[in-house]
């Protein structure tokens, strides 16, 4: 190597040496972008814009939502893999990280490999509703009334990969039928729909049900819980309804690009821990529903220990059932 070239590339070394320190000295200086992979004013939607603002708070700095959405919302984390590692793009994703790789034949993205992993969040149940104006009035009467109906009813979901498509995909294959599914971008636009009546059935978190089934604007049939929701007491879990073992938890995880600084990803840890112990988040997401998760699993170990359990969950579930998206 040339004299000028060695010095040239000393210098550069040198000039990184000082650059990396004091970018995560000065993050974030700028708004950060939290991507949210379904419809705005949906579940997965309330708890980022919850977050956002709880982890902006710790951060002294505005993160902005973007619902980047399509795909059964893998289009989000395929974009969050192609973002800048600079901690100025992040991703709120659910479930649908670890049931994607067996649902899709080729997905532009791997879990595990291509991101830093931030921390869990909270953990959401969800409930079986339908459009109110639906005769059967609990799941006995629900199952009876689909098995006699089932070129007439649709099921909406916001696409394959969604909790609600899962959620759908394990009611189906429990009472062993098949209905037209409908999907929408997010069960925001799916519930619009379940409220004009233009679909019958939907499966979605109680971030965003919970309003209409205390309001009665929708009927409910089930929650996906181990055990009756504090926020929906009259409401049994579809294992006592009849379906005993069905339970789906949509847990949540924080995303950022591979290669992201240690020391700005160590910020985002700390920003998130500090929000999940927020008080208005933790108050908004019990009124929703949902369980915010200790400090110990608001961590990468712990959302990494996670994905690689839910992927080895899901798989076998998803491959029996014979579900493939391209
Ligand atoms: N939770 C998604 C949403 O926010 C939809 C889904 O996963 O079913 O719209």
């Amino acid at each position: 190597m040339a004299g000028r070239e060695r010095i040239g590339m000393f210098a550069f070394v040198a000039l990184l040496g000082w650059v990396a320190p004091s970018i995560a000295q000065e993050y974030p200086a700028k708004p950060i972008t939290l991507m949210v992979p379904y419809a705005a004013g949906g579940p997965t939607d309330i708890v980022a814009r919850s977050l956002g603002q709880a982890m902006g708070k710790a951060l002294q700095q505005t993160i902005i939502i973007e619902n980047t959405v399509g795909a059964g919302g893998t289009i989000a984390p395929t974009r969050l893999k192609n973002s800048a590692p600079d901690g100025y793009t992040l991703l709120l994703a659910h479930i649908g990280m670890s049931t994607a790789p067996a649902l899709y034949r080729s997905l532009a993205f791997r879990p595990i490999e291509d991101f830093e992993h931030i921390g869990q969040v909270v953990d959401v149940p969800m409930t079986l509703i339908a459009r109110q104006t639906l005769e059967p009035r609990d799941l006995r009467e629900l199952v009876a009334y689909i098995r006699a109906n089932r070129d007439k009813l649709s099921f909406a979901n916001a696409g394959v990969g969604s909790a609600s498509h899962l959620c759908g995909l394990l009611f189906m294959s429990a009472i062993d039928v098949d209905l037209t599914t409908v999907p929408y971008k997010g069960t925001a636009p799916a519930l619009n729909d379940l409220l004009g009546a233009q679909v019958d059935l939907l499966c979605d978190q109680t971030t965003q049900t919970t309003q209409y089934i205390k309001s009665g604007r929708v009927k409910a049939y089930g929650a996906t819980s181990a055990s009756r929701l504090d926020t929906l007491k009259e409401l049994p879990t579809l294992a006592e309804g009849g379906l005993p073992g069905f339970e789906v938890v949509v847990w949540h995880g924080v995303y950022a690009p591979k290669g992201t600084p240690k020391a700005v990803v160590d910020k985002l840890v700390a920003a998130l821990q500090a929000g999940i112990q927020d008080p208005a988040f933790v108050q908004r997401m019990s009124e929703l529903g949902g369980q915010v998760v200790a400090k110990d699993k608001a961590t990468p170990e712990s959302l990494r220990a996670q994905l690689k359990a839910e992927i080895d969950r899901w798989t076998p579930i998803i491959r029996k059932a014979g579900v493939y998206a391209e």
